[in-house]
């Protein structure tokens, strides 16, 4: 047994100061595996000497939930594969009855992301984070009778707020009368004629606008105003050169609250893993309301049925009732008594 313990405290003492997360976690998992044979005080003074050694390797960072290569369909990323392992992690030290380190992980977590909230930037998000680490961390704190805490709340919250709900663009606002968004050109300044349209275009007042030109002036006009439905182009021949006529049909504002209300559908989509889920209690009714159901983004004045589908209900059927009518979680006390096999972490 000595031997064992000898051999466990070196493995732990190399991982310390040379490992890396692709040796770390297989090893955790190796030891874990064979408690039955080491005897479970030796695996937790073993888990508890690398958690707390290597918690700056273990932890997942930013970069692991929203940096993302694009990769065949089907296909892992390494991302994927550190929350995996990670999530692996947290269930074996809640069944080696070691939560308290468990919520020292998250805490470091928790500091580590905040410190990088602001970088997370729309085009790193991924939907995976959700379903792939989000809500199987949640059930895997309730099945092991994990109380929600305010660090956890925090820690979800953090990623949910920061990860998804602060990256959907604001509702658009209502113009003044006739007002269009501007369209500029590629040549600046410098095109008087796309100076000239966009003087129509932010005008509040302005249904039509009358321009005549050659061909190729006209051209440029048409191609500026797109083919997106807001305008009725019509061309006067009666005179050279001729005129090309537009008419504001005033849809502008309606495509953008289509557009805002299918950017609003899809984030919600995003959050379904989570529905039903114990992420209810852990970040409470109010802030799920929020950042998962997107109630009050859903119900916004306006909003109703402009992308012409029929919503589907807030919350699916068979969801989670409220936390309030839930059985109450049993908390599941972390034994504080130190394993009584004590590795020497530095030499
Ligand atoms: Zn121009």
């Amino acid at each position: 047994m000595l031997e064992l313990t000898t051999l466990l405290s070196r493995l732990a003492l190399i991982l310390i100061s040379r490992g890396d997360s692709a040796a770390i976690f297989p090893v955790l998992t190796a030891v874990f595996e064979k408690r039955a044979v080491l005897g479970q005080s030796l695996v937790n003074a073993f888990f508890e000497s690398v958690l707390t050694g290597c918690q700056d390797r273990i932890i997942i960072s930013g970069g692991d939930l929203w940096d993302h290569v694009p990769v065949p369909y089907g296909a892992k990323t390494v991302s994927d594969e550190r929350e995996r392992r990670f999530l692996a992690l947290v269930d074996q030290c809640y069944t080696l009855n070691l939560g308290t380190l468990v919520v020292q992980l998250l805490d470091a977590n928790l500091k580590k992301l905040a410190d990088t909230k602001h970088n997370w930037g729309a085009q790193t998000i991924r939907r995976h984070t959700v379903g792939g680490f989000l809500q199987p961390l949640a059930r895997m704190l309730q099945a092991h009778n994990v109380a929600p805490t305010p660090p956890l709340k925090a820690l979800f919250e953090l990623i949910l707020r920061f990860g998804f709900y602060h990256h959907l663009p604001g509702k658009p606002q209502k113009p003044r009368g006739w007002a269009h968004r501007l369209r500029g050109c590629d040549r600046g300044q410098s095109c008087k004629d796309c100076r000239d349209l966009d003087r129509f275009l932010g005008s509040e007042h302005d249904e039509t606008w009358r321009f005549s030109a050659a061909l190729p002036r006209r051209r440029h006009i048409e191609n500026q105003l797109g083919s997106a439905g807001l305008f009725r182009l019509t061309t006067e021949k009666t005179r050279s050169p001729y005129t090309l006529v537009v008419l504001k049909l005033g849809r502008e504002h309606t495509q953008d609250l289509e557009k805002y209300a299918r950017q609003v559908d899809e984030l919600y989509s995003w959050m379904t893993p989570l529905q039903g889920t114990y992420a209810r209690d852990i970040l409470g009714a109010e802030a799920f309301d929020e950042l998962v159901l997107f109630r009050t983004l859903r119900t916004q004045p306006g909003l109703g049925n402009v992308a012409g589908t029929k919503r589907p209900a807030l919350e699916p059927a068979g969801a989670s009732p409220n936390a309030s009518q839930r059985p109450r979680l049993g908390f599941r006390p972390v034994p504080a008594t130190k394993s009584p096999v004590k590795f020497i972490v530095l030499e």
